[in-house]
């Protein structure tokens, strides 16, 4: 299973945003972000530039891509069944993305990014509907109840997720019993409820693969 293996804080250091990608770090002083680092390996005047369309269609992909931390095939695959979906291409997007196990692993606070998700459910500690899933991009349905197994309830990654996160409580679309380290996918968002990226153009990511 492909993955990227390069610098992480690099990434967001290229968007000049944070992608929270490194969990605890993220929120902290260390954050190369809120130490104000500069964009790397890029020309000074070529920054100044005014940006071109192709380029912010690019980099609110880039953007989106590396939130969710998929490499560019599979992203593009994802693009491809939202726009075989009826409805908003955008939206359908966001709706695919979400319903990605590794991701509603982090949602549920069971993991404190999502890279620390994918690993979890790569080394077979989470069921869906008592079943072992070991496929970060498995797309979980409205009603799936998503576990962490029995002989991985102890797993300190997990423990230490849900004391720090969990109070926050989860996001609309979702359930949790922390108590019972088990949640369910109630329904699929609508993409104004993912509010935490509702600065993410998706129009734009829409117009860079029309192209
Ligand atoms: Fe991005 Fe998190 Fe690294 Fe900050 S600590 S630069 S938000 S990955």
């Amino acid at each position: 299973m492909a993955r990227y293996t390069g610098p992480v804080c690099r990434m967001c250091r290229t968007e000049q945003k944070k992608l929270m990608l490194k969990g605890d770090r993220c929120r902290s002083d260390k954050c190369a972000i809120n130490r104000k680092r500069s964009a790397p390996g890029k020309d000074p005047k070529a920054r100044a530039q005014k940006p071109t369309d192709y380029r912010i269609q690019l980099r609110e992909k880039q953007r989106l891509r590396r939130i969710y931390g998929m490499l560019e095939k599979q992203f593009h695959l994802f693009f491809e069944r939202a726009l075989r979906m009826a409805g908003i291409t955008g939206e359908n997007l966001f709706v695919l993305l979400e319903r990605r196990l590794d991701n509603i692993v982090f949602r549920l606070h069971f993991a404190s990014s999502r890279s620390q998700a994918r690993q979890l459910v790569i080394h077979g500690h989470v069921q869906v509907n008592g079943k072992s899933i070991n496929v970060p991009s498995y797309l979980v349905r409205a009603g799936d109840e998503i576990t962490v197994k029995e002989s991985s309830k102890g797993l300190t990654v997990v423990k230490d997720a849900l004391r720090e996160y969990g109070k926050s409580g989860v996001m609309p679309w979702l359930e949790l019993d922390p108590d019972a380290l088990k949640g369910r996918f109630v329904v699929a968002p609508r993409r104004n409820d993912i509010v935490d990226l509702a600065d993410i153009k998706e129009q734009m990511i829409v117009e860079y693969y029309s192209k």
